[in-house]
């Protein structure tokens, strides 16, 4: 990839709910799917965009995503909402409920990093899963829910598989399987977890973070925020590696990796935890053991020992 950027998925697979994401400079390449050709919007697609929408087609330049949206979505429509502008083709409710869950998470995730927000966040809201798939840059879609995308030099924005979420609850598998699971619940835990990258994420020097630690911080900001909490089916904790994040069994990896963050948050309290992520990622050329050491006031061998103990004796 010649750009800079931040992949994010959330994964949710049929009758039964989970999360994961992958992020990093690069998908690792067994398990990237054959990319699909985007469709493009000519200049003359965002102009008649934005003589509807003047101020939602600002922030599509604003983040680089204005030929893949309008490309992907030529009805897209745009409500511009005081903190989030979604723009997508799903409907008015939708929208309104987009927003709800986005701009709590800024308010949620601020409060709890530091992380400080002022601009308006963008969401891309495709109503089809093959609208999704373009967005995405993918014809392989049916584990994720969502993307966050950072470029380099632009605001970040969300891409929400917003017909997944009302699939899911709606399905005769999913009703039967996860009674307790509602679209709100799932929708506010996929986009905390998206905000909590777009938040954290943006000035960082990406290179060398390893994936337990961006994504189990983003997912555990989720699980914590919408109150669904999910529990790895891993028999063994062992602290996953960035190709067991990308690899086949992804989705049980970014639970084991939410189950480390807990323990660390358990452990140290939350703001130490939250010190130690944020030093992490914005310095990532240090050292992550000696940043643990002084933020943590534990080595990371002692640190992850105690997880292994508590999440073998919680089986
Ligand atoms: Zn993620």
């Amino acid at each position: 990839m010649s750009r800079n950027w931040v992949r994010s998925v959330a994964c949710i697979l049929v009758g039964i709910v989970l999360a994961g994401c992958g992020t990093g400079s690069a998908p690792v390449a067994s398990t990237t799917p054959p990319p699909v050709t985007r469709a493009s919007a000519g200049p003359s697609a965002l102009a008649v965009f934005a003589s509807a929408s003047p101020a939602a087609a600002r922030r599509l330049r604003a983040s680089g995503a204005s030929a893949v949206a309008l490309g992907a979505m030529p009805h897209a429509r745009a409500t511009a909402f005081p903190q989030v502008t979604v723009v997508g083709d799903v409907d008015e409710r939708q929208m309104a409920d987009i927003n709800g869950y986005v701009s709590q998470a800024v308010h949620d995730v601020s409060t709890v990093t530091g992380a400080r927000f002022s601009r308006e966040l963008l969401v891309l809201a495709p109503r089809s899963e093959a609208e999704f798939a373009r967005i995405y840059g993918s014809s392989n879609v049916a584990d994720i829910q969502a993307d966050t995308v950072i470029v380099a030099g632009k605001q970040p924005y969300i891409v929400f598989n917003a017909g997944r979420s009302i699939q899911m609850v709606s399905g005769p598998s999913a009703t039967s399987t996860m009674p307790q699971v509602n679209s709100a619940q799932v929708s506010r835990k996929v986009l905390t977890h998206e905000v909590f990258h777009a938040l954290t994420l943006t000035y960082a020097a990406r290179r060398h973070l390893p994936l337990w630690l961006t994504e189990g911080f983003a997912e555990w900001a989720g699980q914590k925020f919408s109150g669904l909490h999910l529990t790895p089916k891993a028999k063994r904790a062992a602290l996953p590696s960035n190709a067991d994040m990308s690899g086949s069994n992804a989705v049980d990896a970014y639970q084991v990796a939410t189950s480390f963050v807990r323990y660390i948050v358990k452990t140290c309290g939350q703001r130490k935890a939250i010190a130690f992520y944020s030093k992490a990622v914005v310095h990532p050329t240090g050292s992550l053991a000696a940043l643990a050491e002084r933020e943590l006031g534990h080595s990371m061998p002692t640190l992850v020992a105690g997880w292994q103990h508590a999440y073998q004796s919680s089986r």
